[in-house]
């Protein structure tokens, strides 16, 4: 038996791939519920997604998935109008180019910040492990991280560019270099090569959900996989029976009752923190690595107001805010543009986020300040005017695991214990990608490992 601890997006695709390839699975989860940070929540006519509020389709294995669970016609892509983005600057918002010549034309960098692009092909390889703030800043300007990378970071890492490793958290602008020398050169040769696994780029890839929300995925693959996922167990410790290759000891709680049992096989799908706590006594040193994977805290304020009380142009995704700007919110989703009906009639709403690397300490406040925290800073940048009729708060302490200098090594632990302690596997975001199409691939990768090392053993048998 193969036991997978953590039913969040790569626990339980993960163990739909084993269970179609015949494999026994059984799924543990803590919560009540399934999805981890891919949860949903409908108020009303009011649809909240406390996690991803969309995803990339960078990889066939969403509409693989889509079809085998029967969620096909549950399926919605994002308006075209998303694809607009903006950015805060000097108190103004820009629209982020999509063409050369919007770029010329964008009042979001100065003419010097355009010019020193072109020097870009020029400048030689890194010789030694860089931030991501390093990177791009040698490459292509400091205005150009200031007002574009720092605010994306914060977007999509919740992440501080000076702390992330380029390597690890980038690796495909860090690839661009190594292999052509010049990210504008790679990204032109890229543009006519496609990959051969049918992967998409993130900049190409189109933007979807799911028409009652993020968390239907997560709820189709419970759905499919019956009781092997069990909820309201919480994993505490692993050891291992006997020798090396015996089978493994898992304790647990369940209802506050203390619960064991034994499997062949293990693998943790919960966040780093807890998978180091669960091998503290399997393997030490590979608990102080995961524990040692810094997450940053963030928290979403969502807010519904009339329509009636914002008279800006509402097309596009939203905007993002850059450290240099001094303001208390990272960005906003304008949630109700994105896709239809999240809301009552008449109505639009937006997520706020607060906090991440950059202002951590702001998440501690309590939820009616936070909610008057992202009013007042959603008021000055888009001219609302008056209060929202509806708001909601969730805060995440960890949200988002952060790739930073040093990460790369921290994996090769991993894997190096993954081949010492046969039948331990560990997935998750912090290894390989924190966005849900990544977690897809990685566990797509792992089952068919999964499925080799057994095959392999029966052999050996
Ligand atoms: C606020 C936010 C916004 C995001 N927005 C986007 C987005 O728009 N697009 C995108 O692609 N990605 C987004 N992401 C990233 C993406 O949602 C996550 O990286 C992904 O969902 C992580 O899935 P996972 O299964 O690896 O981990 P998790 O979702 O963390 O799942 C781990 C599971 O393990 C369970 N667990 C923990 N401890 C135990 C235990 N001791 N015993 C048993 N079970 C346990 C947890 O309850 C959880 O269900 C966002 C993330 C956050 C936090």
């Amino acid at each position: 038996m193969i036991t997978i601890i953590g039913a969040g997006i790569s626990g339980l695709t993960l163990a739909w791939w084993l269970h179609k390839e015949g494999l026994d699975v059984t799924v543990v989860e803590s919560d009540t519920s399934v999805g981890g940070t891919m949860k949903t929540v409908r108020d009303g006519d009011w649809l909240i997604e406390t996690g991803p509020s969309s995803a990339l389709a960078t990889t066939p294995l969403f509409e693989m998935l889509s079809r085998e669970l029967d969620i096909e016609d549950e399926v919605c892509f994002s308006k075209p109008s998303a694809k607009k983005r903006y950015i805060l600057r000097d108190g103004k918002l820009h629209m982020l180019p999509m063409s050369p010549f919007s770029f010329l034309n964008s009042g979001l960098w100065s003419c010097g910040a355009k010019w020193r692009l072109l020097k870009e092909p020029f400048i030689s390889r890194a010789d030694k492990e860089e931030t991501l703030a390093q990177f791009v800043e040698r490459r292509l300007g400091r205005e150009f991280l200031d007002y574009a990378i720092n605010p994306f970071v914060a977007g999509v890492y919740a992440g501080d560019p000076a702390q992330l490793s380029v390597r690890d958290a980038f690796p495909k602008l860090y690839a661009l270099e190594k292999e052509y020398g010049s990210l504008i050169r790679g990204a032109m040769k890229k543009k006519k090569s496609s990959a051969d696994d049918g992967s998409v780029a993130k900049n190409r890839a189109e933007m979807f959900s799911y028409r009652q929300g993020m968390q239907s995925l997560p709820l189709a693959l419970h759905k499919a996989l019956g009781n092997r996922v069990r909820t309201g167990i919480r994993v505490h410790t692993l050891s291992r029976f006997g020798n090396d290759t015996g089978e493994f000891i898992i304790k647990a709680e369940e209802n506050g009752r203390a619960v064991e049992w034994m499997s062949d096989k293990i693998v943790l799908a919960v966040p780093a923190y807890t998978a180091g706590k669960c091998v503290e006594d399997l393997a030490p040193e590979t608990a102080d690595v995961l524990k040692s994977i810094s997450y940053a805290p963030a928290a979403e304020i969502f807010l519904g107001y009339p329509a009636s009380a914002v008279r800006m142009n509402l097309e596009g995704f939203g905007f993002l805010i850059p450290e240099k700007e001094k303001r208390s919110i990272l960005g906003a989703i304008w949630t109700s543009s994105i896709f239809d009906g999240r809301m009552p009639e008449g109505h639009v709403a937006f997520t706020v986020f607060v906090g991440g690397a950059r202002q951590p300490e702001l998440v501690d406040q309590d939820e009616p300040a936070l909610t008057v925290l992202a009013e007042t800073e959603l008021n000055s940048i888009m001219g609302i005017q008056g209060s929202p009729v509806y708001s909601r708060v969730h805060k995440w302490n960890k949200a988002i695991p952060q790739y930073r200098i040093g990460h790369g090594q921290m994996m090769n632990q991993l894997a190096k214990t993954e081949r010492s302690m046969f039948g331990l596997y560990f997935t998750g975001n912090y290894r390989g990608g924190i966005s849900v199409g990544d977690c897809l691939m990685q566990s797509d990768q792992l089952a068919k490992r999964i499925v080799k090392d057994q095959t392999f053993n029966t052999q050996k048998e």
